[in-house]
């Protein structure tokens, strides 16, 4: 008697009598929840041999779930808090440089909140670049003159 160790065999198909799914790995387009539209470039799904249909295997959501944190890696508490530290900014401060509303900061390091996509991408540039910081830094004057804090 043959052990049934192997799970990589396919399961029977859902659609149609006989089919077996069998893993694939295949493009899957799929959007974030900023409305971005992410093309994962190999899904882990099943397809039936028999009559085609296609289904997301089960590991199909947590593969998603990390493909999505690095293609829109936001930023954590922890490189939210180098930002400061990097340019010794208050968190007042680095809202008004940033030009982010009052409390925003405190918000993101103390959560549930969590930096946008693009706010993450914003502060990375700045982190990797002070001349580029410097530049925004140097754009206060506007702000204070205007009055207009958007
Ligand atoms: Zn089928």
């Amino acid at each position: 008697m043959k052990s049934k160790t192997s799970n990589t065999q396919g399961h029977p198909c859902f659609e149609c009598e006989g089919g077996i799914l069998l893993p694939v790995r295949e493009p899957f387009t799929t959007h974030t929840s900023e409305g971005l539209e992410i093309t994962i470039p190999e899904m882990p799904m099943e397809r039936c041999n028999v009559c085609g249909d296609t289904v997301l295997s089960g590991e199909a959501t947590a593969y998603v779930n990390d493909y999505l944190d690095r293609a829109v890696s936001r930023l954590s508490r922890e490189e939210l808090q180098s930002f400061l530290d990097q340019y010794q900014l208050t968190q007042r401060e680095a809202e008004q440089i940033l030009g982010l509303g009052e409390k925003m900061i405190g918000r993101w390091l103390k959560g549930p909140f969590q930096v946008s996509a693009s706010i993450s991408n914003y502060i990375r540039v700045l982190m990797a670049d002070p001349g580029a910081f410097e530049i925004l830094k140097a754009r206060k004057w506007a702000a204070d003159r205007t009055k207009i804090a958007s």
